[in-house]
């Protein structure tokens, strides 16, 4: 029997990442609890961590490369056949369509950024550009408006709502979405205080509204009348900071302009909130003196995506919590996983069937099944999917079942036989979170921010590879790098007992400058030289050493606050050395308030309040009416509740409640349709149908129901499990401007399992 051992390392659930201290057996997770060595998330940690064993030993996992069959069957091949043939598949697709006819998916989970790294050299590779991932159906609304506001997609905010006295939910629920600094135990401190207030807009009386002081239950898809009517209230009433305007942002008129137009009692009736209530929380938030905005999915996947961004970006803009404790705030990445693409750029690679341009250097996953499918020689005929299960999560499932049936080449990189990697030419399998070198780009705190590289906790499962060794023997199979770089290994090798690399640095720089094709390929050529000298066989972890440097020039000061030392020349190499070294994480930089306004990229260092395009969709709300149609309810797709995750647990066994993912209805409704919990319906959209449980629950508004994610995946060949929800939405049922889908606004229609038709 194997001894047990204790070891740390990050839960990868969500976008916190939180500190875990792990007692392991053999291959085993046996017990988890909070990392207390961990400098952010200090032991805190949510039930969700507590059955990463259903993860790391799920009966779904690869352990070999696949390769699809003419009957459809898969036949395990050697990762050396797996590879030549997709390298010499993929360059004949580059060499006769050109690069455009290769899109890279996914790439990151939450929290497996390291690789990223290294898939994103494939699309250099391709001479691709084409990379689709799911912050393009979540978050890009709002890159796209800190584009415009603060001068570039790379700009992005946080909220220091663990400070503030006002804080407002809009379209989030952090009890069990977390998304804010150890969720749970904030929320109970701010509601415990007499001095500081808590406000939720949200159409469902979640777990975060029954904390709150105020709930403001609004009609689903009106955050836009509820928003612009409460800063319609903040300027009417003088309760805008002038000074803050003055100093620190341009077009404030013309923004004043279009909000003194706002019928302010109409909108309130629009939403379906009380005008009393919606005039106290527009005061109290303006008058408090720190108060910030928290938003996510439920107003970044409605009606008005990216006008709801830019108006609760307004909120704390106008009011000047902005740049201080308590309020919203920019803050610093050490992974660069954003970029700066703006649509008036004429250079900007526009898609072949929808001319849609990237944002923040992501295209949307709701146009690509047309890109696919159109018929045009510039179609997209060869996708690589990794860590991502877009034929579950993406909208319109339909659409993706076919077009993927219609790739020439389709691969998907993953742990476990996902329902993507069922449809693909070639599977191959990656080694689990847990089985290799790993780190999170979600380090988005200010001022003190941090990041936890992750060590191995076991040996990667045989059969499988991490992903820098994927991708780098991919690129050497296609050509694209030599199998060695002889000059650069022995320089790294006599460097690494200094752990400082000058005469490294400067020969991969005149390597690079030798040949421009190598210049993208960087992480794995510092992964075969570099990546050889570094202990533990960290190799993976070698392109963090440039990017540390990086940071460590451009916010020097704020490392050093940090506790790292050194000089211009040393610190970088020094932050990488802590980085290798914390096994729990270590704090990266501790800026001050002030450092803020070098983060604005804008030339002049003002804030652009005024966005033309926003200004003109804000100016067209009165006339609006909600779409009518003749699906009466309005589905809120997507809902976080106890026992789902992102598609990470595939095994339906980690869930201990809620194991068909029922369908909440408001009990009229329920009445009014003869269902009771437990009940079978049949649940229809304009896109297709699914067959769903009842749970009837009075938290959700009468006329509105919801379904959560993180279900409708297959385990062990068997049926999909709970709600297949993408087989409701629709690809062109999305924001018109970022293309993000209104998941949490589809019209379905609702009846008894036994009274429908048995359609599928
Ligand atoms: S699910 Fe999120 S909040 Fe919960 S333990 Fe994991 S990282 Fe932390």
């Amino acid at each position: 029997m194997s001894s047990t051992r204790t070891d740390t390392t990050a839960c990868i659930l969500c976008s916190r990442n939180c500190g875990l201290s792990v007692e392991l057996e053999g291959s085993h997770l046996k017990k988890i609890r909070g990392d207390k060595s961990h400098p952010l998330t200090q032991g805190y940690i949510c039930q969700k961590a507590a059955r990463l064993e259903h993860y790391q030993n799920q009966d779904d996992r690869l352990t070999s490369p696949l390769q699809r069959q003419p009957d459809g069957s898969f036949k395990p091949v050697s990762w050396d056949e797996a590879l030549e043939d997709i390298a010499g598949r993929l360059l004949a697709i580059r060499n006769h369509h050109g690069g455009d006819a290769f899109a890279f998916l996914g790439g990151g989970g939450q929290g497996n950024h390291l690789g990223g790294a290294y898939s994103r050299q494939l699309l250099a590779a391709m001479n691709s550009r084409f990379s689709y991932n799911s912050l393009g159906q979540e978050k890009t609304g709002d890159f796209w408006v800190n584009g415009r506001l603060f001068g570039s997609q790379r700009c992005h905010t946080t909220e220091d709502v663990e400070h503030a006295d006002f804080v407002l939910f809009i379209g989030t629920n952090p009890f069990q979405a977390h998304g804010i600094p150890n969720a749970r135990d904030t929320l109970k401190h701010i509601q415990k205080d007499p001095n500081r207030t808590m406000v939720v807009v949200d159409p469902r009386r979640s777990e975060t509204a029954r904390l709150a002081d105020i709930h403001l239950q609004l009609r689903p898809g009106t955050d836009s009348y509820l928003l612009s009517a409460m800063l319609a209230i903040i300027v009417r009433e003088g309760l805008h900071d002038r000074d803050f305007l003055a100093r620190r942002c341009l077009g404030f008129e013309e923004v004043e302009q279009a909000l003194l137009t706002i019928p302010v009692a109409d909108y309130a009736r629009r939403a379906d909130v009380p005008l009393d209530q919606l005039e106290k929380v527009a005061r109290d938030f303006a008058s408090a003196k720190t108060a910030c905005v928290r938003i996510d999915l439920g107003i970044q996947q409605t009606l008005h995506t990216t006008l709801n961004g830019y108006l609760e970006k307004l909120l704390y803009l106008l009011t000047g919590n902005f740049g201080v404790r308590g309020g919203n705030n920019l803050h610093t990445m050490l992974l660069p996983i954003l970029g700066d693409t703006d649509e008036r750029n004429p250079k900007l690679k526009r898609t072949a069937h929808h001319g849609m341009f990237p944002i923040a250097g992501i295209y949307p996953p709701n146009i690509l099944p047309d890109e696919i499918l159109h018929n045009g020689e510039d179609r997209v005929r060869a996708v690589f999917v990794d860590s991502a299960n877009p034929l579950v999560t993406w909208a319109d499932t339909a659409a993706y079942e076919k077009a993927f049936a219609a790739l020439e080449l389709s691969v998907v990189v993953d742990v476990a036989m996902t329902e993507t990697a069922r449809a693909a030419h070639y599977v191959l399998p990656a080694s689990s979170q847990f089985e290799k070198w790993e780190a999170t780009g979600f380090n988005l705190e200010f001022p003190v921010n941090g990041f936890h590289l992750r060590h191995p906790l076991f040996p990667a499962r045989a059969g499988t590879l991490p992903e820098p060794e994927i991708y780098t023997r991919l690129l050497e199979k296609m050509g694209e790098l030599p199998p060695a770089f002889p000059k650069l290994e022995r320089i790294a090798r006599l460097e690494s007992g200094r752990g400082l690399y000058p005469a490294y640095l400067a020969a991969l720089g005149v390597t690079l400058a030798s040949n421009r094709r190598w210049r993208p390929l960087a992480a794995s050529i510092v992964y075969r030289t570099l990546g050889k000298s570094l202990p533990d066989k960290a190799a993976a972890t070698a392109p963090l050493l440039p990017l540390a440097m990086v940071y460590a020039q451009k916010h020097y000061a704020a490392v050093k606050r940090a506790g790292h030392r050194g000089n211009r020349l040393t610190l970088g190499a020094n932050l990488f050395r802590a980085i290798l070294n914390g096994r729990s994480g270590v704090l990266l930089s501790e800026h001050q308030f002030s450092d803020l306004w070098s983060f604005i990229a804008h030339e002049d260092g003002f804030i652009h309040l005024a966005i033309p395009e926003m200004l003109a969709e804000l100016r067209q709300l009165e006339a609006e009416t909600l779409p009518g149609s003749d699906h009466p309810f309005i589905l809120m797709a997507g809902e976080r509740r106890s026992y789902n995750a992102n598609q990470i647990y595939r095994d339906p066994a980690w869930r201990k409640v809620d194991p068909h993912g029922a369908m909440r209805m408001h009990p009229n409704d329920a009445e009014a349709l003869a269902l009771t919990t437990g009940d079978q319906a049949r649940c229809r959209s304009a896109w297709g149908s699914i067959e769903v449980v009842i749970e009837v629950d009075d938290s959700v508004r009468t006329g509105m129901v919801t379904l959560p994610h993180g279900y409708g995946m297959r385990f062990r060949d068997s049926a999909p499990i709970g709600p297949e929800l993408n087989r409701l939405t629709g690809s062109d049922h999305c924001d018109p401007l970022s293309r993000t889908p209104f998941h949490k606004y589809v019209p379905v229609q609702i009846e008894k399992a036994d009274s429908a038709t048995g359609e599928q």
